[in-house]
């Protein structure tokens, strides 16, 4: 029988070979984002509690480890990302302490709609690498993205992450999806950014939804806009990357200079200067871009004069099934 507390290892570019630990069962959340893609909450809450007894997926982690061990297989990451947030589980800072001894880094993806909690902050700092979502600092938005449960401010949220990235030491990341018409537009997205700046994470992501959304009327931010929502972050943040579903070679060079473009370009835009320089290293010419952009893998974008190419999004069927982590 599949045991429903492990799955994996996956791959993830955000953190190499990563487990996963589902240590909510489905769909529990205080959230119900309308770009989620396990669907519109079903059990909507904010109270902490015990789901699993912290023995119980202690032990199956350490089972997981053993068989995946054996089989020659790396861990990077044991990677807390259930099917709901995993914060409202009491025991996490518990079962984090207890995992410690497998000496594998732990990463808990969460919301971060409780971390105004004290016990809270205190269970995240046990982890090695936290992401915080951010998706809007303005309280109408951030009502229609992410549905939170009626009792939550967001005012009490942005104060709590500001709060536990001055007395976290581990790596810090943060995760802005980026949703057409409703925070994509210029304002909003200096407003995220300039929250960011204080925040100080050590990366921030901007991500589109990748899969069928809960709500199916919604649409992923154009490419121009992910550009520009790049730019800005640039201006205040040292590192920004995309996530956007192409998990493939974002990493190394394979010597292959369409694949090595697109991997690039599907972490972040490059400039037509910095494609020519590229182009000229690898030893080819223009007509590897002209090719891509032809089978519509690839994209220029202008802004402020200058143009970019970048990885397209918007193309169906073609996009990797990027795993949650
Ligand atoms: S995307 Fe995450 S936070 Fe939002 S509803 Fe889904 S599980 Fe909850």
């Amino acid at each position: 029988m599949v045991n429903p507390i492990i799955y994996g290892p996956v791959p993830s570019r955000r953190l190499g070979h990563s487990l996963g630990i589902n240590n909510i069962p489905p769909k529990i959340c205080s959230y119900s984002c309308v770009y989620c893609q396990l669907g519109n909450t079903v059990n909507m809450q904010v109270e902490r509690e015990t789901f699993y007894e912290p023995s119980e997926i202690v032990q199956s982690v350490k089972e997981k480890v053993k068989q995946v061990r054996k089989k020659g297989e790396p861990i990077d990451y044991l990677t807390f990302v259930p099917d709901g947030e995993p914060t409202l589980d009491v025991n996490l800072g518990k079962e984090i302490e207890l995992l410690n001894s497998l000496n594998i880094k732990i990463a808990v993806i969460t919301n971060a709609s409780l971390i105004w909690r004290e016990d809270v902050r205190q269970d995240l700092q046990k982890a090695d690498w936290v992401s915080l979502k951010v998706d809007t600092i303005s309280e109408e938005i951030w009502r229609r993205i992410n549905r939170p449960q009626k009792s939550l401010q967001l005012d009490a949220i942005l104060n709590g992450m500001l709060k536990f990235s001055s007395a976290f030491t581990g790596e810090l990341a943060t995760e802005s999806m980026l949703i057409q018409g409703v925070n994509d537009d210029r304002q909003e997205v200096e407003g995220i950014a300039n929250f960011l700046s204080e925040l100080r994470p050590n990366k921030a992501y901007l991500a589109i939804p990748t899969r069928p959304p809960a709500k199916r009327t919604i649409s992923a931010a154009s490419e121009q806009t992910i550009n520009m929502a790049y730019q800005v972050f640039g201006k205040r943040l040292s590192n920004v990357e995309y996530l956007i579903g192409y998990e493939g070679n974002a990493f190394a060079s394979t010597g292959n200079a369409e694949e090595d473009l697109l991997g690039i370009t599907s972490v972040h835009p490059m400039r037509e200067e910095a494609v020519i320089e590229f182009l000229k290293k690898a030893d080819t010419g223009w007509k590897v871009v002209e090719k891509l952009i032809e089978d519509g893998s690839l994209m220029a974008v202008e802004y402020q004069g200058r143009k970019f190419y970048m990885r397209k999004l918007h193309q169906h069927g073609k996009s990797s099934a990027a795993s949650k982590a």
